[in-house]
This record gives C-alpha cells, structure tokens and sequence, in this order.
C-alpha cells in the first residue's frame, strides 16, 4: 500500500488517559528507545469524587522511561488535553509543541504556577512538519470549538499514522477556518496505517451542527433580556467568547470576563489575534457593576455547577463582588461534562430560585459541540482510509460506538482495536496486536498536594459523606474493665437528634451489653463490628463507627 521504505520494529500505541472515560487526555506512541507524548491533559472531578480539584493522568510509566521522552504535543488548548501541564513539566524535562494559541494558553497556566521559564515551548503552525525523534509530525488544521486546532499526521518508521485530536467539520466556524480535508485526503493518498480519532460524540447520529447557530439563538436572548446577561462557558472556549462579544456588539451592549483565568485567557487569545473584540466593547466587572442593567454581558466560568466556581457561587449567594438580582438572564453555554448533570441542574434550580431566569443547552440552542458526531466520524474515515482503526477520547459506550461506525463504513472487525488506558496497542510488520497492559489509574489533585490520595481515601470521604460517623467513647475502670460511666455517643451527618434518641438509647444499651473484659484489643474491633451490623440493621445506612476506651 505504502511506497515509503519501511524500517519495520514495533510502534507501541499507549493510551494513558481519555481511553474508556472523558478527559485527562494522555496518548503516548514508542518507537525503540523514543517516546512522543500527545496532551496533558485533566479531568474534572465525577460527584462522587469528594474534595477532588481535578484529576490528572497516571504518567508513571513515562517517569519510568524519562530518558526516551523526545517531545510533547499539544494538540489545542481544552483543559482536557492542557491542565496537567505544570504536574507534567515539574517532573519531566522535555519540549513541549503547540499553536500560538494552544501555546499562550498554556503560558498563562506556567506562569501562574511559576514555571515558564523551565518549559521549552515550541510554537508550530498547521502546515508545519517537525521532526521528533524517529517521528515525522505533520501538522493539519482540524475545526473545534477552540481556534488553533490541529491534528498530527505522524509518520513512524512502521508507517503512518493520522491521529485526529478533538476535532469536527464546521463549514461555517466562527473563525472561517474549516478542517483540512485535503490534507486529509493526501494523507490518504499515501497510504494510512492507523487512524485514531475522537469518539466523544459517537453516540450522536447526524452532522455535528455549526458554531454559527449559536449566533440566532444568543440574539433571541439578547433580545428578550429585561436585565443583566451572565453567559457562563469553559475560560478555554475562546470561540464562545467571540460570539458572545458579537452579540454585545449587535445588541449595544458593554462585555465584561468574570473570574482570572477567563480574564487571562481573553487577554492573551485578543494579544495572539484569535479573539476579535475592540477596546471600547470591553469593561472591568467594576464598571458593568455600575452600569444600567440593560446595558451589559458579563462572562464567566462555572458551567459545571462546581460549587467553587463563579456560578457556582452566584447559585448560593456567596459570590464577594456581586450577587444574583431577579431580572438576570444567565445563559449556560455548554454541555455538561457526562457525571456532573446533577449538580449542573441543581444549579439551574438554585439560579432560578434566586431569580434568575436561566437558559441552557435543553431550552435553546445556546450550545453546539465542538465535537464530529456520527456521519462526520464516517467522513474522516472515509477520507483517511486507514488499514487501522483505534476509536480515542470517550468512555467505552463512546469507543464501542465509534468501532461499530468503523465497521460500517468497511473497516473489518478485526482491525480495530478499543482499547482503555492502559492498554498498549502495537503495530509491527503490517499488523496490529494488543500487547501488555501498564498501570492507568487515577492521581487525584485537592488542595493538599497531588497523589496523596489514593481511593481508600475516597472511599472513607464517600462513606463519611453519605452515612456520616459515629463516634462512641468508653470510660472503663482500669482494673474491673467495668464501664465507669454511661457510654458516650456522638454522631454528625448520621441521624437528627429527635428521631435519634430511641436509636441512640437502643445503641447505648447494646455496647453496655457487649463490653466484654476478656481481651481489650479484640473487644474493640468486635464492638465496631456488631455496633455497624446493629445500626445497619436499625437504619439501613452504614456509617463510619469509632470507639475510643480510657480507663481510670
Ligand atoms: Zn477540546
Ligand atoms: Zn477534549
């Protein structure tokens, strides 16, 4: 098929985050001694996962094998793909490739962490070609909902292979820059050994609409707004950005970015050219605080209904600059990240509680995904024809999707390869194989550091959060090992006090029952036994139980 010389060894495909969930994208591909890195990036925490900032990709096996990390490639500028960066460069010393777009959004995340002298940044352009170690990377334009988007054509010395990124076909995208079919077509022409392609929307039928019809339903609100617009998005969806400034501009409105890191991020994105908005359309928070109602958009993030987030805060009252005014329109735009319905819609309730009247992607199309549904997955693989196919970025239900699509389109099943983190997939002499399997879990990040937090943690903070505690202190006579006082109870998170008393008497009088002098050290972890099996018997829950023995 192909008519380049082909050196032959083994291409190991290694899938290190964003295979089997959404986010913390991490691709790594190895040839021999070499090793190309593609993302960095994090991963927003599911509700279940308590006190968690974000998560990042378990990269240790690039740890393991430092020396052989040629280059990192960052695809475009998400937090899927970029938020890991400052774990990342901490500890490994390589370059990293990006747009100038990608690239100044990933210099506002160094410089806030103090890194940006350490990194080695290189900006590459769609068109460009770079040569990483034994990897040969071609650079293409693909359209997302971010500007500066690329794709890698990578040709490898077992062939080559077209790894896709986030990508979609707009016809009409608001920065008039569709994706490069004829570079994908020429690709083609060459011959494609693997394809790897984001499967995030694989469950949608039909085309993907354009960013452009955003642009008639942000009017129809702008229209009808008696009050302030609040449009909160992802601080990276500078696309979003321009369409709302376009809309201020129709609508003689004053715009105005809430929160640093969407001030940041339209600052730098309005430095590099990719975001159009004039001096006089743009206001401090300050000023649009002062201004008539009517007369201004604010923008900012918090589209996840994260607690810690501007809107966040405006749902519970608790924002310091300014609070929710019955009359305000807040437009949510965007879709929520799949786990965090729940509390984005709990966050609409409360937005509209306070009396806000809230728009969102269900009432009117204030939202388009960036991501290629269903026929454009067919016309990418249709385009690249590859002799390969591994589906990428999605949860497994995703990826199966995409491999079912493949197969339509006539790719046999026996060529395609779904596969989740850690999985290697490896291609030699022609053919793919699935190879070995290394660690892909979860680091979480909080407050306190990163990786502390393994999941017995998470399990403790999900008990403790659920089904509360109960704590039972003992004070024992030294010698007699009789209880000298009544057993104390305490409880939070578990029951109400009032409904509570008979529980806790009934609770009380078992662990007097039970205290048995025989063998203090096993006594203790039996009374926590039969005290668990006791109250689940009693309520149905299982909360955390401790019991603490003094003697006197
Ligand atoms: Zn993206
Ligand atoms: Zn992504």
């Amino acid at each position: 098929m192909s008519n380049k010389k082909l050196n032959g060894g083994k291409l190991r495909i290694i899938p290190l985050g964003g295979l089997g969930e959404v986010g913390k994208n991490m691709m790594a591909y190895q040839y021999g001694d070499n090793i190309l890195v593609v993302y960095v990036g994090l991963m927003f925490p599911e509700n279940d996962m308590l006190g968690i900032d974000y998560i990042i990709p378990d990269f240790e096996y690039l740890l393991e094998n430092r020396q052989k990390v040629r280059g990192i490639i960052v695809t475009h500028g998400h937090e899927d793909h970029t938020g890991a960066i400052h774990h990342v460069m901490e500890q490994l010393n390589v370059p990293i490739y990006a747009t100038p777009l990608t690239r100044g959004l990933m210099e506002v995340k160094l410089s806030r962490g103090g890194m940006l002298e350490k990194v080695q940044l290189n900006t590459i352009q769609a068109g460009d070609k770079a040569q990483i170690g034994p990897f040969t990377v071609e650079f293409f334009h693909v359209c997302h909902s971010i500007p500066d988007g690329v794709g890698l054509g990578i040709t490898t010395p077992v062939g080559l292979v077209i790894h896709t990124g986030d990508y979609k076909f707009d016809h009409t995208p608001v920065d008039n820059w569709p994706t490069d079919y004829a570079k994908l077509a020429e690709f083609s022409g060459r011959g494609v050994l693997a394809l790897l392609a984001d499967s995030t929307n694989a469950d949608k039928p039909g085309w993907t609409p354009s960013e452009r019809v955003i642009d008639p339903a942000f009017d129809q609100v702008f229209r009808a707004a008696k009050g302030r617009i609040i449009i909160a998005s992802f601080a990276s969806l500078i696309s979003r950005m321009q369409q709302v400034a376009n809309a201020a501009v129709r609508h003689d409105r004053k715009m105005a970015f809430v929160g640093t890191s969407m001030v940041e991020n339209a600052r730098m994105a309005r430095k590099l050219g990719y975001l159009d908005i004039p001096d006089e359309l743009l206001i401090s928070v300050e000023q649009a605080l002062k201004m008539n109602s009517k007369e201004v958009v604010l923008m900012s993030t918090g589209t996840q209904g994260e607690p810690s987030s501007i809107m966040g805060r405006l749902s519970t009252g608790t924002n310091r600059q300014f609070d929710i005014i019955p009359g305000d329109t807040v437009v949510l735009s965007s879709h929520p990240i799949p786990g965090n319905e729940e509390s984005v819609y709990r966050t609409i309730n409360r937005l509209f509680r306070r009396g806000a009247n809230v728009i969102y992607e269900a009432v009117a199309p204030v939202h388009v995904s960036g991501h290629a549904s269903q026929e454009e997955m067919k016309l990418m693989l249709n385009l690249v024809r590859p002799q390969y196919f591994i589906p990428i970025h999605g949860e497994l239900r995703h990826l199966k999707q995409h491999a079912l699509i493949a197969q339509q389109v006539g790719i046999p099943e026996e060529h395609i390869a779904v596969v989740e983190n850690g999985q290697v997939v490896e291609l030699e002499d022609g053919e793919m194989h699935i190879g070995e399997r290394i660690p892909g879990g979860y680091v979480f990040v909080d407050g306190a550091g990163v990786g502390e937090i393994g999941p017995d943690v998470m399990r403790e903070r999900e008990i403790l959060s659920r089904d509360g505690f109960v704590l039972v202190n003992l004070t024992l006579d030294r010698h007699t090992c009789h209880l000298v006082e009544e057993p104390e109870i305490i409880t939070r998170g578990f029951v109400y006090a009032p409904e509570a008393e008979e529980l806790l008497d009934a609770t009380r009088q078992m662990v007097v029952q039970s205290i048995d002098c025989a063998s203090n050290g096993r006594m203790q972890s039996d009374l926590e036994q039969t005290l668990k099996s006791f109250i689940y018997s009693k309520t149905k829950r299982r909360p955390m139980v401790f019991i603490t023995m003094s003697k006197t």
